[in-house]
């Protein structure tokens, strides 16, 4: 019998999702949970809670547990092998935090087979709804944060991000100050992450290096709590957090209470839980120099970098499979639907129309840069359309062409810029990895190609923090004897290359991306008033 690798994601909100992996890496077993649906006694909308104020966004801690307790009756109700599971990891969404409360790590200890868990942690938690990632109401935790760190970008060094709202270090700092009897009351602050591997545990889970960079708390270079971070939130948060460990740690076998009511075998080991977005990197296996390009509603880029910038757009977080290395995340919120405004107006609604206009206009549109931020952009803080000629003068309209080309590019440009600034280069082996929405489109892949000036694939993301965090349970088995993520993954399922970049295209972006920082300069400026 093939052993098994399995592990359990919470996706962004809505879902608990277990995928089982053999050798082969192929998943063997697939099953999930819908929180509104499937529990809807905790009357969540999207898996949360969205509070009067509009910022404040939480979720029950109790509904994440009792989705687990379905989710492994329901695989067990299956037949299910869990006796065949060597190893387990999982992810769950980034910046939430769980708040045990005193007396909750003897309760792990001593959990009883012949009931759930459910009934038996109902009284372990001193805050019952968690916050979580859409979480935008601790804005003066972050001020106060940043300035005891000596500024927005000094804490950016230390932490990989400028202070984030959602960031837990900033959410812990706002429970401490609005509810200082349940923060009394806790004697441990797990990630949404280092909670799921604490369940399966059967005692706390520390929080891994990659997850722990999306807290404003972790030192990314020292992969240590920076001290700074820890004094500006909270007395002794140090020993609420425990020690943080490398992603690729295996934690201990899997909990006596998991054996007896499931059939764990007791040599099953837990690997360090970690966040979605690392887990996701681990899935699509970018190689070091790859980008990926997610081409949804927004658009986000995932890089793996050895020598990081951290900037005041962006994160940087610990790699999740390199254990010196880093990552990086950038979100560009006019994606898609601005691509379908233009479509819209330009094209009268037809992607083929739009896809012709591409193929009818030359690499870099005669000169003609255009900036379309239709909302306010988080990468840069910018907002409406801005068009320059080849002689840099604003202009008011274009052909509907012309249009469409520099609304493509001037997209791909802020991608490539803004992932230069932090520490990315393109070199000979570069791949652009390219998914989502948009990435069936091959006109729109081809623009990206050249921009980049390097070769284009694409891939399916939407199971890849799950099937991630199945590959980092193999991995963790031999992490230790210097196995290599990216060798023991030589034979995962290889992305499609679809495009080349035109052996033009260095001549025409490289001059052309210089030209649009200083373009993007002018825009942020005029965008300020
Ligand atoms: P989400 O971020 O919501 O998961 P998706 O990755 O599913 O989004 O992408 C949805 C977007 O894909 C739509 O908003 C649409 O604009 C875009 N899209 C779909 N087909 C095409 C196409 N042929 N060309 C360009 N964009 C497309």
């Amino acid at each position: 019998m093939n052993c098994l690798k399995l592990c359990v994601s919470g996706g962004k909100q809505l879902k608990l999702k277990a995928v089982a992996i053999d050798g082969d890496l192929g998943p063997v077993h697939q099953d999930s949970v819908q929180f509104d649906s499937e529990l809807p006694e905790f009357r969540t909308h999207g898996g949360v809670h969205i509070h009067p104020d509009g910022l404040t966004v939480t979720s029950p801690v109790l509904m994440w547990v009792k989705a687990l307790d379905l989710l492994l009756d329901r695989m067990k109700a299956a037949g299910f092998g869990f006796s065949r599971v060597r190893a387990l990891s999982g992810s769950g969404q980034q910046h939430g935090a769980v708040f045990w409360r005193t007396g909750a790590a003897r309760t792990l200890t001593q959990l009883d087979p012949g009931q759930n868990l459910h009934q038996q942690l109902t009284d372990s938690f001193s805050v019952q709804d968690s916050p979580v990632w859409m979480d935008s109401s601790s804005g003066l935790q972050c001020d106060a944060l940043q300035e005891a760190a000596g500024g927005a970008m000094r804490l950016a060094d230390i932490t990989g991000s400028r202070a984030y709202e959602r960031f837990t270090g900033n959410q812990i700092s706002k429970v401490r100050q609005t509810r200082p009897d349940q923060f009394q009351d806790t004697e441990r602050i797990s990630l949404v992450s280092s909670f799921g591997a604490s369940l399966f545990l059967g005692r706390y889970a520390a929080i891994d290096y990659s997850d722990g960079s999306g807290m404003n708390l972790l030192d990314i270079r020292d992969r240590m709590w920076s001290q700074i971070c820890l004094d500006a939130t909270a007395t002794n948060l140090k020993r609420l957090l425990g020690e943080p460990c490398p992603s690729t740690a295996v934690l201990g076998p899997v909990s006596s209470f998991l054996q007896h009511r499931y059939g764990f075998s007791g040599s099953c080991s837990i690997v360090a839980f970690t966040g979605d977005n690392p887990a996701s990197l681990a899935g699509m296996c970018l190689h070091q120099g790859d980008i990926a390009v997610s081409l949804g509603t927004s658009d986000t880029l995932f890089l793996s970098l050895s020598e990081p910038r951290p900037s005041l757009e962006g994160h940087v977080f610990c790699n999740p499979v390199e254990p010196d290395g880093f990552m990086a995340l950038l979100c560009f919120k006019n994606g898609s639907l601005t691509r379908e405004r233009v479509r819209d107006r330009c094209c009268s609604g037809s992607w083929d129309v739009f896809s012709q206009a591409l193929d009818g206009t030359p690499l870099g549109n005669h000169g003609n840069i255009g900036f379309y931020f239709d909302t306010m952009e988080i990468t840069p803080p910018a907002v409406g359309l801005h068009r320059f000629d080849a002689n840099d003068r604003q202009v008011s309209s274009w052909s509907p062409e012309l249009e469409v080309r520099a609304l493509v590019e001037g997209q791909f440009l802020s991608r490539r810029l803004h992932a230069e600034r932090l520490g990315y280069s393109i070199g000979s082996g570069t791949r652009v990895l390219a998914t989502g929405g948009a990435s069936a489109n091959r006109q729109i892949l081809q623009v990206l190609s050249d921009v980049f000036n390097a070769p284009v694939y694409t891939i399916d993301l939407s199971d890849s923090a799950c099937l991630g965090s199945a590959y980092r349970a193999l991995h963790g088995l031999v992490a230790d004897s210097g196995v290599s993520f990216l060798d023991l993954l030589r034979n995962a399922p290889e992305p499609q290359q679809v495009c080349r970049p035109h052996r033009s295209a260095p001549q025409v972006y490289d001059p052309m991306l210089r030209r649009f920082a200083e373009l993007e300069q002018k825009v942020l400026e005029k965008s300020r008033f």
